[in-house]
């Protein structure tokens, strides 16, 4: 199965993808987490994506594409994955379209999670990501307040682009480079949209429900 996943910052496609990939057996490639790894590692790619994600602004496409090509040419890659966050404008659909039509493969199944603005502006207000495993919780949801993941006990913190004003900035460049995306796999007759409002496990289930007719 080769899914990817699509819809503003804040609609729950990091914490979607951990629950579907595991349920499909397949790798989950999230390039928000790559590139953050990066930064953490202090390597040149992340120096390079820091300046461009601390503003909410997107990487350029050559060196975001560079990656992913890199990653889905990996082994565990071949039989399948779940896309969460690329692609993120046309022109790095229309590579991804080109790049796995080389490798004689194509997207089965691109899947939008609808959310609005509101619970957006919520969700990621109060998003917290574990420093030692990646989970991703929300204080007011998962009722957070003591800062410590209750999977492995690391540290959470908050993410520097989750602060308001990169917030607006990450929404508008989502509805003016990202939303356009909706379309164009609306036109390659492969999207299918699911309510992401409600609890996780909710979602988690409809997303479910939609996916199992083309994992084959
Ligand atoms: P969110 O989960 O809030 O949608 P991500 O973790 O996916 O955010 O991405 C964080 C940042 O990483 C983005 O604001 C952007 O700077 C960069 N980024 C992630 N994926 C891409 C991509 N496909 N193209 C360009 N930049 C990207
Ligand atoms: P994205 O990857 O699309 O930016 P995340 O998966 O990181 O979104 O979720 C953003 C925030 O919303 C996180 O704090 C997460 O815990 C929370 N969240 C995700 N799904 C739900 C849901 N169904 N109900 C309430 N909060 C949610």
């Amino acid at each position: 199965m080769r899914l990817v996943l699509v819809g503003p910052p804040g609609a729950g496609k990091g914490t979607q993808a951990q629950f579907i990939a595991s349920n499909l057996s397949i790798p989950k490639i999230s390039t928000g987490d790559i590139f953050r790894a990066n930064v953490s590692g202090g390597t040149e790619l992340g120096k390079l994506a820091k300046t461009y994600m601390d503003r909410g602004d997107l990487v350029p496409d050559e060196v975001t594409i560079a990656m992913v090509r890199d990653r889905l040419s990996e082994e565990d890659a071949q039989d399948g994955f779940l896309l969460d966050g690329f692609p993120r404008n046309v022109p790095q659909a229309e590579i991804l379209r080109d790049m796995l039509k080389d490798w004689e493969q194509k997207l089965d199944l691109v899947l939008e999670l609808v959310v609005d603005d509101e619970e957006v502006v919520r969700r990621l207000a109060g998003r917290r990501t574990c420093s030692q495993c990646g989970r991703i919780w929300h204080v007011e949801f998962d009722d957070k307040r003591d800062d410590i993941c209750d999977v492995c006990g690391g540290t959470l913190f908050q993410r520097d682009d989750d602060k308001e004003e990169t917030v607006r900035h990450r929404l508008e460049v989502y509805q003016q480079q990202t939303s356009p995306l909706i379309r164009f796999y609306a036109e390659e007759d492969i999207l299918v949209g699911v309510d992401a409002t409600g609890p996780v496990e909710e979602v988690t289930q409809r997303a479910m429900k939609a996916i199992r007719p083309y994992a084959g």
